[in-house]
């Protein structure tokens, strides 16, 4: 198989993982398994020696082993050994009524749950800015995608391997092939679970958040646009229940959708609707169609049907393309544990610090 920029590897498929990450490139020079192997493939691999397996890769070996699944960075896990921890998660998950702003705390940087499997949960943010302005918020799935590994995850600064998106290779693991409503996959810290992708059989559930039109108006009809071809210059008063948009002053405009921008490891990305927290916001109307429409997900990224009370999805699209906001809404629907109650962010300029 020829392996090419941003391409997803199934997880049983040979892909020959020697390379070597050039020098100069923020990357490691071990191999690490982070989880467990299947048909001799890793997960959480920084980087392998010798180059063999670049020759039959087109020819076009730097490219792939700089943007392969072999992520650059930030980090290698530490230790390169299994990580382990001990969480406390409540055992009475309770829905949070408005302590802190309309729909409860923002997820903050750092985990925000752990996974069945022990990996931490982050939110859909890298803690990264458009030109440090505070205003256009990275998200991770764009800024760190060819970061990630062969199971959707990666190290941050300090060596914690986590998840921004969907884990694919828990999914497999788990035998969630979409035969019936997914089994649970994690919880968030608010006590609540995490379910995999699907809704149902053949049926994903469904974020309801919808990247704005930056060549539309100003308004609903318009898809929430500025007004010009493109060009971010304005931003929604509120992302969860917009009504109006507020135009910025120039120091503080984000990159037009045909822009192209640059990922801390210094992955050029064009910067198309999506690419950051404020191109996103919830679709009202899903409110409307839920009762008959149960896959459709609500503000916090989770519903509650049948038997199973509130819960969480991830998100992903018919071709296993995360969508935002890929586990846990920007919100949490329930009340934080004691140990986190200072850390209730009433806004996401709060919460991203
Ligand atoms: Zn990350
Ligand atoms: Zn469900």
């Amino acid at each position: 198989m020829v392996l090419s920029l941003g391409m997803k590897v199934n997880w049983a498929d040979n892909v020959g993982y020697e390379c070597t990450i050039p020098t100069g490139v923020p990357g490691q020079n071990t191999c690490y398994c982070v989880s467990e192997t299947f048909d001799n493939i890793c997960a959480g691999v920084c980087s392998l020696t010798p180059c063999t397996a670049l020759e039959y890769v087109n020819g076009d070996n730097l490219e792939i082993c700089q943007y392969g699944y072999w992520p650059p960075g930030p980090l290698c896990p530490s230790p390169q050994t299994a990580q382990s921890g001990t969480y406390g998660i409540t055992l009475y998950p309770r829905q949070n009524n408005n302590t802190a702003g309309p729909l409860g705390c923002y997820l903050t940087l750092g985990p925000q749950g752990y996974f069945v499997n022990g990996v931490p949960i982050f939110n859909w943010h890298d803690g990264k800015t458009y030109n440090n302005s505070n205003v256009w918020h990275n998200s991770a799935y764009y800024f760190e995608f060819y970061d990630f590994d062969l199971c959707s995850g990666h190290a941050e600064s300090t060596g914690i391997y986590h998840h921004h998106i969907y884990p694919n290779c828990l999914g497999e693991q788990l035998g969630d092939t979409g035969t019936e409503h997914s089994p649970v996959y994690g919880f968030a810290i608010d006590g609540f679970p995490i379910y995999g992708p699907w809704h149902a059989e053949n049926q994903l559930s469904e974020s309801c958040y919808i990247e704005r039109n930056y060549y539309g108006t100003p308004d609903v009809l318009g898809g929430w646009g500025c007004g010009a071809s493109g060009n971010r210059t304005c931003v929604l008063d509120n992302i969860m229940r917009p009504t109006t948009v507020t135009f910025l002053p120039s120091n503080e405009y984000g990159p037009t959708v045909h822009e192209t921008v640059y990922s801390q490891s210094g992955t050029a990305i064009l910067a198309k609707s999506g690419t950051y927290y404020e191109d996103y916001y919830y679709n009202e109307t899903c409110d409307v169609l839920r009762p008959t429409h149960p896959y459709l997900l609500d503000r916090n990224n989770g519903h509650d049907h049948d038997d199973l009370g509130y819960h969480y999805h991830t998100t992903v699209d018919a071709n296993g393309t995360a969508v935002f906001p890929y586990l846990i809404g920007p919100q949490f629907y329930g009340v934080l544990p004691l140990n986190y109650e200072n850390n209730c962010c009433s806004s996401i300029s709060a919460a991203a610090r």
